[in-house]
């Protein structure tokens, strides 16, 4: 599902599959996309969907079984993250999920945010402490912070902080990695403007992972739906709101809660969120949506459905649209 050149990041038919005792799953099957500089992809499914993999593969976590992850136009990003150079490394960083544990509670803030500082020789040993306090007003905390450990800040500090030190050396591209779902709704809000701003201040990148539709709304500029391991919907995001094609996609912005009448009156009608995502290890025949889909024809379990170019951008993967 790529539609244009020039981006940031191409993936391309990218596969990453699991052997376990049971069989193979295919965590990732022939994914496709790509982002432009300056924006936010958001990477979008319930748990088992791939998304996460597909960072992680993109981090150099896991290496693929097949396909090609292009950076930059001249970075092989098929290549593990122990054989990158320091460049490559300092250029992509990531935000995980939960601060709790991505923070070393040994350490105060200004040594957890100075650490990549230092790796990546961003500033000399004399400088650390004011560009570790730069970096942290530029996440919105103050001071006073350089001398906490992490277990004497609340969730949405704590997060601010791992964005600091994602921020330190300088990257171009940003992984959140569900980086808000652990938080409350305040602190939300705060961490997702505090992003917001600093993408239009730097021209960072984002790959945005998540299940939660209300921060894609917030944040995301185009939006990518993935089940079991597969791409079934792509969209800017104002059209996915308000154009959804493919019935994963209704299914999914049907269950959410409505903030207003007017959210109301926009949403799906008449798709239930009906069983449970099938297990990524023999994943169904055909459209791998079919046993969950009221649409479901004879077909859907015979054949995987081509991608159709439902609008400009607007790429939808179901035989309905045939
Ligand atoms: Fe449903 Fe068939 Fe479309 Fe899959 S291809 S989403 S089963 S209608």
């Amino acid at each position: 599902m790529s539609l244009q050149n020039n981006f940031i990041l191409n993936v391309s038919d990218l596969r990453k599959y699991f052997n376990i005792k049971e069989g193979t799953v295919k965590a990732v099957d022939g994914v496709s996309f790509s982002v432009k500089y300056g924006e936010t992809l958001a990477l979008v499914g319930e748990s088992g969907s791939g998304k996460t993999t597909t960072g992680h593969l993109i981090m150099g976590f896991y290496t693929p079984d097949g396909g090609q992850l292009t950076y930059k136009d001249s970075y092989d990003l098929s290549v593990p993250i122990k054989r990158r150079s320091l460049e490559l490394k300092r250029d992509l960083q990531i935000v995980f999920q939960d601060p709790g544990t991505s923070l070393n509670p040994k350490h105060m803030v200004k040594d957890i945010v100075g650490l990549p500082l230092r790796i990546h020789r961003v500033t000399d040993k004399r400088e650390l402490h004011s560009k570790v306090a730069e970096l942290l007003e530029f996440v919105g905390l103050s001071e006073e912070f350089l001398f906490k450990y992490p277990q004497e800040l609340g969730g949405g500090e704590k997060q601010l902080v791992a964005i600091a030190r994602a921020l330190a050396p300088n990257p171009s591209f940003l992984i959140l990695d569900e980086s808000t779902s652990a938080l409350d709704v305040s602190s939300q809000a705060k961490v997702l403007n505090t992003l917001n701003k600093i993408q239009r201040e730097r021209n960072l990148s984002y790959l945005l992972i998540t299940h939660d539709l209300g921060v894609v709304r917030n944040i995301a500029h185009r939006v990518l739906i993935m089940y079991l391991g597969k791409v079934y919907e792509e969209a800017p995001t104002e059209e996915f709101f308000r154009k959804p094609l493919h019935p994963y996609t209704q299914m999914l912005l049907s269950s959410i809660p409505a903030l207003s009448k007017e959210d109301e009156s926009v949403k799906p009608k008449g798709i239930e969120s009906i069983g449970e995502i099938p297990s990524a290890l023999n994943p169904p025949k055909g459209c791998r949506f079919h046993t969950r889909c009221p649409f479901a024809k004879p077909i859907c379990s015979e054949r995987e459905p081509p991608d159709i170019l439902a609008d400009k951008e607007h790429v939808v993967r179901c035989w309905l649209y045939e």
